[in-house]
């Protein structure tokens, strides 16, 4: 399936998305993300940081939630969902 440009998918998987294109998809929506809803940069990094030290992430995925991480932590009110959350 091919991705086309600038437009969202609701109907992909990431399989159907070439790697290069997800991630310019993930940048994407992330920059259009409203400001009242995106977690600051500052904060984006240290959550993003605490994942990449963390047992549950593989593949860019949180092995509690199944979230994309980097899309979870760009989401001010979302936390993470360990018993006892690193952020
Ligand atoms: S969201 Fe929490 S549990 Fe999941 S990978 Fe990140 S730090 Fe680990």
């Amino acid at each position: 399936m091919e991705y086309v440009n600038k437009r969202i998918c609701k109907k992909c998987l990431l399989q159907d998305i070439a790697p290069e294109e997800y991630l310019k998809s993930m940048k994407s929506y992330l920059d259009r993300l409203d400001d009242e809803v995106k977690t600051g940069e500052s904060l984006y990094q240290k959550r993003i940081g605490l994942c990449l030290e963390c047992d549950y992430l593989a593949e860019g995925i949180c092995k509690i939630c199944g979230c994309f991480v980097e899309y979870r932590a760009a989401i001010k009110l979302r936390g993470c969902p360990a018993i006892h959350p690193k952020w």
